[in-house]
């Protein structure tokens, strides 16, 4: 992804004035009319948000664009490896468009095809790889999809990470659990694996830092990847959070780490997050660790409500806000002209493979 460059979408969008861009983008919304989709991501920033005509999780997303077979131009709000999802989803004549192109993921990024199929092999060195099942978090490439779909391994999501495992478990001897360090182990441990069967593979170590025993005695190898939103929320804050307001609920989203889970009172996907905080009675007080842009439209969505993030600061995916009102308007402006900027493309052969691990996962 970290390769893809975006081309300078000039000086009349870059300088133009935020009512300017939303009037422009709403003008361009109007006229493209059946022809278009805007996708949008939670986590993506208001301006952008405003002009959703479906918001969601990566998934949700994607099987909406999958639906929409009526729509020719889906531009998704969201971040590479989302667009890259709803490519293998939607049918041929279908295109889909990222306005900004560098708007990556660093957890996707921490897990390249080549660093997995290295480690696979080292494994392979040790263990029976057959009876090992791959399993990878939506938040990957579509190579690496593609890599899972081969080895009979299936994708999941924070929603359906724990399902997905006992699935992996109950075909093989063990899974190998990929980006996300921490979904993996907080899907483990809600499994009740014990803490000595969960490994982490360390990325540039011999044999990811582990020993040929403790390797053979694993049930889930977890690889170390991790959001860097969601590694911002820490025990200490939870803590400060409860002396000041013993009401609080504190809910967070598997991506933490273990000991914040731990902590908080319940935790789950962006979509059942919204779903608990907005089910709640009036007056209730509510601390979310996860992506501000979310938290902030909760608490301007419930104001009867005491909703803020774990976390006094901001923790904002800084990726997904590249995708901003002026690459929106200048990728419907291009759309508007005829002409298509920013397609986001999946080669035949991995999409084919990529779409067996997406489908196992809608069959588990
Ligand atoms: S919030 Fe984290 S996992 Fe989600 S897109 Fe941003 S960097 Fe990736």
């Amino acid at each position: 992804m970290s390769l893809l460059n975006q081309v300078d979408i000039g000086n009349e969008y870059r300088a133009a004035k935020a009512e300017v861009l939303a009037e422009r983008i709403a003008i361009r919304k109007q006229e493209l009319a059946d022809d278009l989709l805007i996708l949008c991501h939670h986590y993506q920033q208001d301006a952008v948000f405003a002009f959703a005509h479906e918001t969601g999780d990566s998934l949700k997303l994607a099987k909406r664009a999958a639906e929409s077979s009526s729509r020719r131009y889906i531009v998704f709000c969201g971040v590479h490896f989302m667009a890259e999802s709803a490519d293998i989803l939607t049918s041929e004549g279908q295109v889909v468009i990222l306005p900004d192109l560098t708007a990556g993921c660093s957890m996707a990024d921490m897990a390249t095809y080549e660093e997995v199929e290295g480690a696979w092999r080292e494994l392979a060195t040790l263990i029976d790889v057959e009876k090992m099942l791959p399993v990878t978090y939506v938040n990957s490439s579509a190579r690496l999809k593609a890599f899972v779909g081969e080895h009979g391994g299936s994708v999941c999501t924070s929603s359906n990470a724990e399902r997905v495992l006992t699935w992996g478990l109950e075909r093989g001897e063990k899974v190998f659990f990929f980006p996300d360090e921490h979904l993996g182990r907080n899907s483990a441990h809600a499994l009740g694996i014990p803490a000595d069967e969960v490994v982490l593979w360390t990325r540039g170590e011999k044999l990811g830092g582990n020993t040929p025993e403790a390797l053979s005695r694993a049930k889930v190898i977890l690889w170390d990847g991790y959001c860097t939103v969601h590694m911002q929320f820490s025990v200490d804050q939870i803590n400060t959070l409860r002396q000041e307001d013993p009401d609080v609920q504190v809910i967070v989203h598997p991506e933490c780490r273990r000991e914040v889970v731990q902590a908080a009172d319940s935790y789950g996907s962006t979509e059942m997050i919204i779903k608990a905080v907005s089910q709640s009675p009036a007056g209730s007080s509510w601390a979310v660790g996860t992506e501000i842009n979310l938290v902030k439209r909760l608490a301007q969505a419930f104001p009867e409500k005491n909703i803020r993030s774990v976390s006094p600061f901001e923790c904002l995916c800084s990726t997904m806000y590249r995708i901003d009102p002026a690459h929106l308007l200048w990728a419907l402006d291009n759309l508007a002209a005829g002409k298509v900027v920013n397609r986001i493309t999946v080669d035949a052969a991995t999409a084919k493979q990529a779409k067996k691990a997406l489908d196992r996962m809608l069959m588990i």
